[in-house]
């Protein structure tokens, strides 16, 4: 996030400031590493009211965003008693803050949908929702009243964000408010940067800030980002087979020539991709080499044949510091870094760093 400051300060506009995103128990990582983590950021974007509620407990004192609202006319209770600022898509929430009897006036981002087509007013129709906003702000109910969108295509489609863009900067010029615009790929290609405002803007960042990169055709070493995560195992097992002979359930792969097997200690149950392809990348005691046949529970077979020194008990990464990236082992399962890293299960033992 270096980056984005030393930048607007140079062109002298408003410096953006940092939601750091920690939705989903922090994409895996635990709310409480979070917290820690981002003590830097200037507030915690999420989901969940009671991963909310953990950051209070925890003790984070700065803003705390609901990325997709309140529910349920309890959910404002929660809001007002941990001071948790609520974005707004919907009439019914603006409907529960008109009918709310809360200690103080809430903080509020009402949320435009300019394309993403999931949540948000029309733009054709948030010119009405910002009056009914505003009403409730004279009335008392509403204190800080901010304006939000979210992009569907900031990672493959640079024009496409910007028309988002667009429509939403042509409907929220007349409005004062905080700012709230880009994710990782957003904020990474500078869209925020395109906003001439004198209100403040908030990026929101998620998966780069665990060293992952939202693109495609962009790795996160080439930005410089390191992996919050590493998944490793051992090597329980070695077995040297003759070409031609299968391997695992199904018998899906066969050997074509003679081969050293070595059975790792992760399977599907860990979290690692049972989808995954013949052939994904994996390193053993330091060597990559590849994933044979299919994904067990608890197991999965390597290929040591190019991996001398491999012995009971070697080192296996499956994905992270010293081994293939979580978003190229994401690739050979044809899906995201984002999925494989909030998809380790519970029995995976957590040693932070
Ligand atoms: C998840 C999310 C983000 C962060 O997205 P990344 O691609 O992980 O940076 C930002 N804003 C909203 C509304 C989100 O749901």
């Amino acid at each position: 996030m270096q980056h984005i400051s030393s930048h607007s300060e140079a062109k002298g506009i408003n410096k953006p400031k940092v939601w750091a995103v920690i939705k989903a128990n922090a994409y895996g990582h635990g709310i409480e590493q979070a917290v820690a983590a981002f003590e830097q950021a200037d507030g915690l974007a999420m989901l969940d009211l009671n991963e909310a509620i953990l950051c209070r407990q925890l003790g984070w004192t700065k803003p705390i965003l609901l990325l997709e609202g309140f529910f349920q006319a309890a959910d404002l209770l929660v809001l007002d008693q941990y001071d948790i600022t609520t974005s707004v898509h919907d009439d019914y929430q603006l409907d529960l803050i008109a009918s709310s009897n809360l200690s103080k006036p809430i903080n509020v981002f009402l949320k435009m949908n300019t394309g993403m087509n999931r949540l948000g007013f029309m733009p054709n129709d948030y010119d009405r929702a910002w009056k009914i906003a505003n009403q409730l702000k004279s009335d008392g109910k509403i204190n800080e009243l901010g304006k939000m969108t979210h992009f569907a295509r900031a990672d493959d489609d640079f024009n496409q964000t910007r028309q988002q863009l667009d429509v939403f900067l042509q409907h929220v010029e007349n409005y004062d408010g905080p700012i709230s615009l880009c994710n990782t790929a957003a904020t990474l290609d500078n869209h925020w940067d395109n906003v001439q405002t004198d209100q403040q803007q908030w990026v929101r960042p998620g998966v780069c800030l665990y060293g992952s990169s939202p693109f495609a055709d962009r790795s996160a070493a080439s930005f410089g980002l390191e992996p919050a995560q590493t998944l490793s195992a051992e090597i329980i097992s070695i077995r040297e087979l003759g070409a031609g002979e299968p391997i695992g359930y199904g018998h899906k792969f066969t050997t074509d020539k003679p081969t050293k097997m070595g059975v790792v200690s992760c399977g599907y149950a860990d979290g690692y991709p049972r989808v995954i392809e013949e052939g994904a990348p994996i390193t053993v005691d330091g060597v990559r080499t590849k994933v044979l046949g299919r994904v067990s529970m608890d197991m999965l077979v390597a290929d040591l044949t190019n991996v001398p020194t491999a012995k009971i008990g070697s080192k296996v990464i499956l994905w992270g510091e010293g081994g293939p990236s979580i978003d190229e082992v994401a690739s050979w399962a044809n899906t995201i870094g984002y999925e494989l890293m909030c998809a380790v299960t519970n029995r995976v033992s957590r040693q932070i760093i």
